[in-house]
């Protein structure tokens, strides 16, 4: 099998004929194999349904893995990377935001170029909000600075890559997954070319605010452990304040003679510091949290079923 496409899908009845239909058009005459690994994220609507619908007309090669509930889409390019057998592979949403057509072209791209690895898709022209692109390059600026891996601005998940890519991807079996950073941190010579995000052909986007902040937070946490020595310089920050506001008022008592009331400074004082050591408490519960979840060594998805021919 030369190319395995992974598909994750949730809530996409409407989309996943149209995009089998839109690949099966891109590859046509491509002359080679090529397999659509279709991942079903515990959807709630006909989603698995007109995937197996699919997969009984056997107009091409797919593969099926069925979750038992929604797991996330990082769940699902991870399993999808497991049933892949290509020799690349592709990551690619099944709205049509991302046409199937740059995947060959992706395909063509690493036949002809071997020093690279792995080819990424990053968006041209973003079509979101003012105030959503203002938090990403936020996001992104503390990303880069505080973590061990630099974040190309806009790549998407959208890519593909040699095999070899993606067993050092399932060698990473954490449970948080921030695919961004996985891929940063693998490594790999990675080909970034631009492309246009087209609007949904049907549904809506997955992703709200409060996801995005999650996702966010993973990704910082996941990938740094920086955040951890805030609290060491904050401390160290107050510690040398203090000392200097004693200084201060000792001499004042000694030089000048006045005994300053300070009702408000100590409330002030005690709300800053209060603060601050919650603060602190809440990034270093953010570690302990993941090493628990961890710990406990689950699953990163479970799979209620799986659709393949190779197992037949
Ligand atoms: N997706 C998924 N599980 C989820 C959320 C999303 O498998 O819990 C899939 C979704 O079906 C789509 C892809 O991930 O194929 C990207 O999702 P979406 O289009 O909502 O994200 P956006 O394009 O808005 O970033
Ligand atoms: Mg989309």
């Amino acid at each position: 099998m030369k190319l395995s496409l992974v598909v994750p899908c949730y809530n996409e009845a409407e989309n996943v004929k149209n995009f089998h239909d839109a690949t099966v058009q891109a590859f046509a005459d491509c002359g080679y194999d090529y397999e659509i690994v279709f991942i079903d994220d515990g959807s709630r609507d006909a989603t698995l349904h007109n995937l197996k619908k699919l997969y009984r007309e056997e107009i091409t090669n797919i593969k099926i893995v069925s979750f038992s509930r929604n797991f996330g889409k990082e769940a699902g390019l991870y399993a999808g990377l497991e049933h892949a057998s290509g020799d690349y592979i592709s990551l690619i949403d099944a709205d049509l935001q991302q046409r199937p057509e740059i995947v060959r072209e992706m395909v063509d791209f690493l036949e002809n170029n071997k020093k690279y690895d792995i080819v990424a898709a990053y968006q041209d022209r973003r079509n979101e909000g003012k105030v959503l692109s203002f938090f990403k390059r936020c996001f992104y600026g503390v990303i880069n600075k505080m973590s061990d891996v630099t974040l190309h601005n806009a790549a998407s998940d959208f890519r593909t890559f040699r095999r070899s890519v993606a067993e050092s991807i399932l060698e990473m079996a954490e449970y948080h997954r921030f695919s961004k950073g996985i891929f940063a941190w693998v490594g790999y010579s990675t080909h970034y070319i631009p492309y246009n995000a087209c609007p949904r052909t049907a549904g809506k986007s997955k992703w709200s605010f409060r996801k995005l902040m999650n996702y966010a937070i993973d990704g910082i946490i996941g990938f740094s452990i920086r955040p951890l020595r805030l609290a060491t310089y904050l401390g160290t920050l107050t510690g040398i304040s203090a000392l200097i506001y004693l200084l201060v008022v000792v001499l004042q008592k000694l030089i000048v003679g006045i005994d300053l009331p300070g009702y408000a400074t100590i409330i002030v004082l005690i709300l800053l510091l209060g603060s601050m050591q919650l603060f602190c408490i809440g990034i270093i519960g953010e570690y302990v949290g993941r090493t628990f979840e961890q710990s406990k060594k689950r699953p990163i998805y479970l799979a209620k079923e799986v659709l393949s021919r190779d197992s037949q």
